[in-house]
């Protein structure tokens, strides 16, 4: 009972899903963590505190209702659990496994002082997966059409936010992607070991079943012209992220055997998937010295990758400390597990050449200096320090930037300094853009971010589409 229990997290500390064995987590492209059981769930779930004012719904991007569902899944009742989670979250399952907690919802919790915070993420995806193998489905049946349609273009969190929440208000939402599959970075970019590609095909199904249609293999600006969108729908979405890949602007760069870090990562899951595409796409880095430049969650996906594909050694080289890594700790520690060694205060100076292919790189030696702009402390080079560390292949992951199509400016679409399109939450209808009858979320709009943060403008902006409306 809840009152035998209320202290229960004094006698049963923080537990993390047990993980697979690393000889398997260093060749196969499967999820590193094993699901968490009832028994787990019921232990962690029994901790929560049911704070008042529960700090890690406010920190939670989606603010989904933590304690609650924790309550309904700790007293047996899994459906109802479901129910509320999906309230406020499009993919609590994915959330549950990709989020940063260590940074959003756990970071947050009240039992981080002295007793390790309630494992939320793995609760989150131990509900919504198992839920929906047993069959639960949201429940649309009271849902009245509108009559009214609405296209969104990209099939990421934050066009799949935005056809959630419409089609829970009767409109119908018609997704357009350039790709084959629906989910975005989540299907295309994240690999395997962190999000198993079977969790997006069942959510698609999940999708359809709510009156959500896909159109795939279907690119908006050359397949179909925006106008037409524009003149058969009465509202337009755009959720179509950030592919401009960021140089490090040092000599070398250009050179074979230097490699972006998203081509490659999509080249090895289409390759993993049997997609159609170029031969060169695929990038098998077995048997080579790897250098991976980056310190985010792309440069954590990389270094795995070529430690599964079978790289004789893997290197991440990061221009700041570990404390100021911006990717995950979580996925920090994984890839050290897994034989990624750490080279931190290492700033790129060239790619060094041996008869026109990469060969090494040579590194410079920082320490941190002053905050800059973002109030982070910035890497300054020691003069003297270069070394050169050998390598047969270099993974430049120093993030993206927006990619805005040129037929943006055709129909009115004001962009700021940083080529993000301008819809902001903050105005009559939210996340509408320049063009009254287009809005926009997610990473085009925030900058390259989290799936959760897309998530979460999708869902907002459909809330603008329905003010729009007026239905
Ligand atoms: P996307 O997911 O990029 O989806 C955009 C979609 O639009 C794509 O499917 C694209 O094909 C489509 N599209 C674009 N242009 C067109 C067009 N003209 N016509 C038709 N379709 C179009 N976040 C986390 O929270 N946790 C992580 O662990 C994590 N790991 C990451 C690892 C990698 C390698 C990368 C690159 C990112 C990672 N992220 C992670 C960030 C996260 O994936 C993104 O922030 C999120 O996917 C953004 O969602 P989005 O819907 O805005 O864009
Ligand atoms: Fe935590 Fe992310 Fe789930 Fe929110 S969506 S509760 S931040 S794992």
């Amino acid at each position: 009972n809840r009152l035998a229990n209320n202290f229960q997290f004094i006698d049963v500390g923080r537990n993390d899903p047990d993980k697979k064995a690393i000889q398997s987590r260093q060749s196969e492209y499967v999820e590193i963590y094993k699901p968490f059981t009832k028994d787990q769930v019921a232990e962690q779930s029994h901790r929560c505190l049911e704070c008042g004012n529960p700090y890690c719904e406010w920190k939670c991007p989606v603010h989904n209702f933590i304690p609650n569902w924790l309550k309904l899944v700790s007293e047996g009742n899994l459906f109802e659990a479901a129910e509320l989670s999906h309230q406020t979250n499009t993919l609590p399952e994915v959330c549950g496994r990709v989020c940063p907690q260590d940074r959003l919802c756990e970071g947050a919790c009240t039992l981080n002082d002295g007793f390790g915070a309630v494992t939320i993420g793995a609760s989150e995806k131990y509900i919504t997966d198992t839920a929906l193998a047993m069959g639960w489905r949201p429940d649309l049946s009271d849902v009245v059409d509108t009559g009214k349609k609405v296209a969104i273009i990209g099939a990421g969190p934050a066009g799949l936010g935005c056809a959630d929440i419409l089609a829970r208000n009767g409109v119908k939402p018609v997704v357009f992607d350039r790709y084959p599959e629906i989910g975005g970075l989540l299907t295309f970019g994240i690999p395997e070991f962190k999000l198993e590609k079977e969790v997006m095909v069942r959510r698609r199904e999940v999708f359809e079943g709510m009156g959500v249609e896909f159109r795939l293999n279907t690119e908006i600006g050359s397949d179909v012209q925006i106008s037409e969108l524009l003149d058969q729908y009465d509202a337009v979405f755009m959720g179509m992220g950030t592919y401009t890949y960021m140089k490090g602007g040092f000599p070398g760069e250009d050179l074979p055997g230097v490699y972006e870090a998203l081509p490659y990562l999509v080249g090895n899951v289409n390759h993993n998937l049997g997609f159609e595409q170029d031969s060169e796409a695929y990038v098998n880095l077995r048997g080579k010295r790897v250098i991976v430049l980056g310190g985010g969650d792309t440069a954590m996906d990389c270094v795995r990758t070529a430690v599964r594909q079978g790289a004789d050694k893997v290197i991440c080289a990061y221009r700041r400390d570990e404390e100021n890594m911006p990717g995950s700790r979580r996925e920090v520690k994984n890839a050290n597990e897994e034989g990624v060694e750490f080279l931190y205060n290492r700033q790129p100076v060239e790619v060094v050449e041996y008869f026109g292919q990469a060969c090494g790189i040579k590194v410079v030696t920082t320490e941190l200096g002053e905050p800059d702009a973002d109030g982070r402390r910035r890497p300054q080079p020691i003069p003297g320090s270069e070394e050169v560390l050998e390598a047969d292949a270099v993974i430049i992951a120093f993030g993206f930037q927006p990619s805005p199509p040129g037929w943006l400016d055709d129909v009115s679409v004001e962009l700021n300094s940083w080529n993000g399109v301008v819809a902001q939450e903050h105005q009559t209808y939210k996340f509408q853009t320049s063009n009254p009858k287009i809005f926009a979320g997610g990473d085009m709009v925030r900058g390259s971010d989290l799936v959760v943060t897309a998530i979460w403008e999708g869902r907002e902006a459909a809330e603008g589409i329905l003010d729009y409306l007026d239905v």
